[in-house]
């Protein structure tokens, strides 16, 4: 196997000093009838040995930026670095994609549908060795829970075991670092928290690096160290997840992590509060309380279970909060708005 840290491009020096995967400058446009940059000037860092979760809305350039990482995508400026080295891309390899990494690709492209979940899996390691070829692939099928599966035909498969062959079929080979886009929209909700659970057991035992992408940050808030923030092509905000929410540099953070109440200053102003930036009160940072002379009316209940949204205004905006479903007051209600805590940013709406 290549080693991870081994030189492609002839003319390359390992640069010293940075993360596992280093980015600089990146920037990716795709020319067509308008050239759309799909990732627009990046640098990031991400540390080997952790779950990154590369996270924002559609089309925010979270798929380009993985590709970048993988070296699927030639960047049209700046670069990718792997332990130092540059990261091949197709006028480097025959074959794309770095050596030491693997990507599951979004909707199982990789799986084989009418052959066997063991085939689809031991196909990837050669015939030299067969009483290793049988060992690792029961073993891979253990950690990922399939070992039951073995004998069925993927297409007869949920979308939840699909993803964990496709897991399987990626770590059979022990790649340094797993890319995964969107690994769990085709997981039932109710499967989802098991395998991000058994991803978190991997990389604990085995060292695995693992960048995801996702569109859902809530589905990935407990599993990843860290998070990059992406909006149109940008990264807007980097760190660990509890800093992101309690301290996001963006508004864009704050909505996509906390579901957050954005207002201008003036809007604020309604709140009693006075600040001359934008700010953000997260749903759960909100207490009302019934009072019939408010101008304050809770418009609509949200039922959520253990708590309800209720979505409050007056004239002027409108909030969402969190409340327990204890007491609940009905639609309609006046009610004083208390607001326990907001954040400010020093960017425009
Ligand atoms: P995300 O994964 O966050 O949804 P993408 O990286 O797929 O975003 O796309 C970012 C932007 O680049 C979007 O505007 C998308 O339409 C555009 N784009 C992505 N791939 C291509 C492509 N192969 N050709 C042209 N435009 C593309
Ligand atoms: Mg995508």
């Amino acid at each position: 196997m290549a080693t991870s840290s081994c030189q492609y491009i002839p003319t390359d020096t390992q640069k010293l000093g940075v993360a596992a995967i280093h980015g600089e400058n990146l920037t990716s446009i795709f020319t067509g009838k308008e050239d759309v940059t799909a990732v627009d000037n990046v640098s990031f860092d991400i540390e080997e040995n952790k779950i990154t979760a590369i996270i924002g809305e559609s089309g925010s350039g979270k798929s380009t930026l993985l590709k970048l990482i993988y070296g699927l995508l030639e960047p049209n400026e700046g670069e990718v670095r792997y332990k130092g080295w540059l990261v091949p891309t197709r006028k480097d390899k025959l074959i794309p994609g770095h050596d030491a990494m693997k990507m599951v690709s979004q909707g199982f492209d990789d799986l084989n549908l009418y052959a066997k979940v063991w085939d689809n899996i031991a196909s990837q390691l050669p015939n030299t060795n067969l009483d290793y070829k049988q060992s690792r692939t029961a073993e891979i099928l253990k950690k990922l829970r399939i070992d039951h599966l073995a004998q069925h035909r993927v297409a007869d498969l949920s979308g939840g075991e699909r993803q964990r062959v496709a897991i399987a079929r990626a770590l059979i080979n022990d790649p340094e670092v797993l890319l995964m886009d969107e690994p769990f929209n085709q997981v039932d909700a109710a499967f989802r928290d098991g395998l991000q659970q058994d991803i978190k057991q991997i990389v604990m035992e085995t060292g695995l690096t693992v960048i995801l992408v996702s569109h859902d940050p809530a589905e990935v808030l407990a599993m990843a160290d860290a998070l990059i923030v992406m909006r149109n092509g940008k990264i807007v905000d980097a760190g660990n997840p509890k800093d992101l929410y309690f301290r996001p540099k963006h508004h864009y953070t704050a909505i996509l992590l906390a579901k957050s109440n954005i207002l201008s200053p003036k809007q604020a102003l309604i709140l009693n509060i006075q600040q001359e930036d934008s700010v953000a009160i997260h749903q759960e940072w909100i207490n009302v309380k019934e009072n019939r002379n408010s101008t304050f009316k809770i418009l609509d209940i949200k039922f959520r279970g253990f708590y309800s949204e209720y979505v409050l205004g007056n004239k002027e905006i409108s909030l969402h909060a969190i409340v327990k479903t204890e007491t609940p007051l009905p639609i309609g209600t006046g009610v004083d708005i208390d607001i326990l805590n907001f954040i400010s940013f020093p960017v425009q709406l």
